[in-house]
């Protein structure tokens, strides 16, 4: 049976792993008792290019709200104002916090004054500078510290996806939804808690507080 376009990606990933199921002779495994729940996933998962941000998400002790975030942001997926706008969904693309520039994600989370707020105090948490970077050099410089296992390291990665959140959920729920506008200290004091409450107690010790 045709899969139907209009279904949503999830839906459409189950139905066309029917097909999946018989190549891979899972039934007959099953009766056999081999079936093997990591060749099938690694079956379904198909090949691809790994990407060079794959340890932000998965060697990551931030909340998974936000991990999850930042996984829609690196597949450029998040519904900025600049992507609905040219959808025809919004009828601007002006940033919300700022006012001042369009919202893309590189504007969002690292051009507009704001997020360098917010940056230049979590980043002196971990007794870091902040140097301000556009989205692909951030990105890069964050995926390189993922891979070490050090303690500044895995805060720092820490602090970027928590960071990432907060910027949109204070962007979504503050500016667009209720209008009202949030100390961006409270922001940053909201990153700092989430980061310590997540991190091992001996990466924890490398915070200010
Ligand atoms: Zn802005």
């Amino acid at each position: 049976m045709p899969i139907p376009q209009r279904l949503s990606w999830p839906v459409k990933k189950i139905l066309n792993s029917r097909d999946l199921f018989q190549e891979f002779n899972a039934q007959q495994m099953l009766e056999r008792k081999v079936f093997s729940i990591k060749k099938l996933y690694k079956c379904m998962q198909g090949e691809h290019d790994k990407v060079n941000w794959r340890r932000i998400i998965c060697n990551n002790s931030a909340s998974p709200k936000a991990i999850f975030i930042t996984w829609l942001t690196l597949h450029d997926k998040l519904a900025t104002k600049s992507r609905l706008y040219s959808g025809g969904i919004a009828p601007d693309k002006q940033c919300v916090l700022c006012e001042n520039a369009d919202e893309t994600k590189s504007h969002l989370f690292f051009d507009c004054p704001t997020a360098n707020i917010v940056w230049k105090i979590c980043l002196q948490q971990i007794r870091l500078t902040y140097h301000k970077r556009n989205f692909c050099d951030e990105v890069q410089l964050v995926a390189n510290r993922s891979h070490n296992k050090s303690p500044q390291a895995q805060l720092y990665t820490m602090f970027f996806t928590e960071a990432l959140y907060r910027l949109w959920t204070y962007r979504n729920s503050s500016l667009v939804f209720a209008r009202v506008k949030v100390d961006t200290l409270v922001l940053c004091k909201q990153i700092i808690f989430n980061v310590a409450c997540r991190c091992a107690e001996d990466v924890r010790r490398l915070l200010i507080v």
